[in-house]
């Protein structure tokens, strides 16, 4: 270790150019006095933590003044273009994929139909030339990109990056996709399944106070997951919040696409609203209905909120969430369906578990796949141990730091 590194290694890991950017970026201290008084490091410290940042270009002075004792002093913020990332939310019928700088604006975006049936080569090798061709339309360098976040519509075994288990994503299960994306983009590659993102993204733009959120999407097919303690929650194999696959008694038992019978998705999804109106084969003919003002329709929907509520009761009483957040297709289509999720919920639960619990809908309108990714990967990019990690070897954390800028 050479003396420069020396210096430049924190005392305890809480206290290094990480964890001071950690506190910037969530807006608990953006002065010099601040951040002294939050972290209890002498003023000369917290000096030299801020400079690595300024040397790295991941922080800047921000046009506000904030008012102290003397002189009002320029308050720190993130520098949004200290790099970007790249983002991509596979959907059953269209890819979304994106350029985000690190503040989660939306650089440029495209949308691809590409089949999940061509397979995993096929399918990341056009993603990828999609991506470049973004990045050139963007004027930037692919040097600058930090990180890849991708979402995937299958269970995910998120440590491994790979597709596991029965899902609508068949002849990709095992394939190692992050060893095959990193060919082409030497950056953290994090992957994770679509509903665990759409959970994420709620979490960190709406309701980042809230400790405990269950977010449910009713589309096509229904999932759900969950935030505990502030995290991702994925259980041992990456199942957790299977929620659509899990028995619902005393409303027949129909067969389910996973080869079982009487799952919550057999009863109240998208593609068995649409079996049972007899229109079309998913989600979205069952709301171009819907749109008509079809009785049988809204009907319909408003059972199967009562059909998942008794799902969503169950997951009340166990998690005990702060907020439940309610996405997909469906939940767009009015508040049918969040009615009948409601009226279940606040009868099944007990009364301690509803007291404060707020039941919802999104109020993402698009691209909320898109943030879900982004804020993965941002969230590991940026995280205090990662950054210092790549600090104290005296590099700065994107090879392209400030491109494009
Ligand atoms: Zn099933």
């Amino acid at each position: 270790m050479t003396d420069a590194v020396t210096t430049a290694t924190p005392a305890r890991a809480e206290d290094g150019p990480g964890r001071i950017l950690e506190l910037i970026i969530n807006g608990s201290a953006r002065t010099r006095t601040g951040i002294a008084q939050i972290t209890g490091l002498s003023r000369s410290t917290v000096g030299q933590r801020l400079d690595t940042l300024f040397d790295a270009q991941l922080i800047q002075e921000s046009s506000d003044n904030v008012p102290s004792r003397g002189r009002p002093s320029r308050a720190l913020e993130l520098n949004p273009r200290a790099g970007v990332l790249l983002s991509v939310d596979v959907g059953e019928e269209r890819t979304r994929m994106a350029v985000l700088d690190l503040n989660m604006a939306i650089l440029g975006d495209r949308v691809a139909r590409l089949a999940l049936g061509d397979g995993p080569e096929i399918l990341l090798d056009r993603i990828t030339a999609v991506l470049r061709e973004l990045i050139d339309h963007l004027g930037l360098d692919q040097t600058a990109v930090a990180g890849l976040g991708l979402g995937l519509p299958a269970p995910v075994d998120y440590e491994a990056g790979r597709v596991q288990g029965w899902s609508i994503m068949s002849g990709w299960e095992g394939y190692d996709i992050r060893r095959h994306l990193r060919r082409s983009w030497p950056v953290p590659i994090l992957i994770d399944n679509d509903v665990n993102l759409l959970t994420l993204a709620e979490h960190r733009r709406y309701w980042p106070g809230q400790r405990h959120l269950f977010f449910v999407k009713a589309g096509t097919g229904i999932g759900s997951g969950m935030v505990i303690d502030g995290a991702i929650n994925r259980g041992a194999q990456g199942a957790a919040g299977d929620i659509g696959h899990a028995h619902v008694a005393g409303f027949g038992d129909p067969q389910c696409r996973c080869g079982n019978a009487g799952c919550l998705e057999s009863l109240a999804g998208g593609w068995a609203l649409a079996r049972d109106l007899r229109e079309g084969h998913d989600a979205r003919d069952v709301a171009d209905r819907l749109r008509r003002g079809d009785s049988a329709a809204v009907t319909g929907l408003r059972q199967a909120g009562r059909i998942m509520g008794e799902s969503i009761a169950y997951a009340t009483s166990l998690l005990n969430p702060d907020v439940i957040v309610l996405g997909g297709l469906l939940a767009t289509t009015g508040d049918d369906l969040l009615a009948g999720i409601r009226q279940v919920v606040y009868q099944r639960s007990l009364p301690l578990a509803t007291r404060q619990l707020r039941i919802v809908s999104t109020r993402y309108k698009s691209r909320a796949g898109i943030a879900g990714a982004g804020y993965l990967v941002r969230d590991h990019v940026l995280s205090p141990a990662v950054l210092d990690a790549c600090l104290a070897v005296g590099k700065s954390p994107f090879a392209g730091a400030g491109a494009g800028s």
